[in-house]
């Protein structure tokens, strides 16, 4: 006989799980994440992780390459280290795992998925790393991060100097919800190798501050407390990057700008700080 409630939840019937695989194919379809291009995380809530705890079945411990003591006991999902973003709809065990972090932090098992035997992505120290801040900063509150390659954005690197003021500055004057949907402002990364934990410590740096970061000649990643606000805030960042582009592509003066009066109204209106150090000199400002 059936007993209501002790059915085993699959990982895959989860609406955060769907959450996840959705937004990764979002992504995919902006172009962000061409071959195995990017990765995404998601820091699982304790209810959430019971609820399909028996479906999990652990494997061995591995070092995660960086320290993550504040993230301990913790499951996150995340995508697999070589696969492709336009797989992940389709073959989810295949191209996920859920990975749980031991009581000291420093190690890390697979519990579910990777069913061909992938590991995670090769920005596992990164991405752990920008947890740990983000839920210490947020209290609790944020939970995914958000690695994309989009190419207006990569395409600035090239050509502003590569400073959190003048990107943040730039991007902000492009649109006008700019301001609000990233208030904080965002951070660039110089040049560095990927993968590793230097990198990694580079962009948690940052992410005390911002919920976003450039990497420069490379791409993005975002944080946020849910998948919609992650999702929106690379989007945001980079369809203002795109007008940016096209604003300098015609070659033409700037005839007019949002004012510092304006960026002062605007804080105001939707009751954000914005730190004067972007917008002191003015965007009408050459660079
Ligand atoms: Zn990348």
């Amino acid at each position: 006989m059936k007993m209501i409630g002790t059915e085993k939840m699959r990982v895959e019937d989860c609406e955060w799980f769907k959450d996840f695989v959705r937004m990764a194919d979002d992504g995919y379809r902006m172009g962000w994440h061409e071959r195995n291009g990017g990765n995404l995380s998601y820091r699982i809530k304790d209810r959430e992780a019971k609820e399909v705890s028996d479906s999990f079945n652990a494997s061995v411990w591995k070092p995660v390459g960086a320290q993550v003591p504040e993230l301990a006991g913790e499951y996150f999902l995340i995508t697999g280290t070589g696969k492709y973003f336009r797989n992940i709809c389709i073959r989810p065990s295949d191209t996920l795992g859920i990975i749980e972090i031991n009581p000291e932090g420093d190690s890390y098992r697979t519990v579910w998925g990777y069913v061909n035997g992938a590991e995670p992505t090769s920005e596992l120290p990164t991405h752990l790393l920008n947890h740990q801040v983000k839920k210490r900063v947020s209290g609790g509150t944020y939970r995914v991060v958000y690695h994309a390659h989009p190419e207006n954005i990569i395409a600035l690197t090239f050509i502003l100097p590569l400073s959190d003021e003048v990107f943040t500055r730039e991007l902000w004057g492009m649109m006008t919800e700019c301001p609000i949907v990233f208030p904080a402002g965002i951070g660039v990364v110089p040049w560095m190798v990927p993968g590793g934990s230097e990198i990694g410590l580079k962009t948690c740096e940052l992410m005390e501050k911002y919920d976003a970061a450039v990497w420069a000649h490379h791409g993005m990643f975002a944080t946020g407390v849910d998948f919609d606000l992650t999702f929106g805030l690379m989007h945001t960042i980079e369809k203002s990057a795109a007008i940016l582009l096209k604003q300098m592509s015609t070659g033409r003066e700037r005839l007019s700008a949002i004012d510092q009066d304006q960026f002062k109204e605007l804080a105001e209106r939707f009751r954000v700080t914005l730190d004067d150090r972007f917008i002191d000199q003015g965007l009408t400002e050459r660079i």
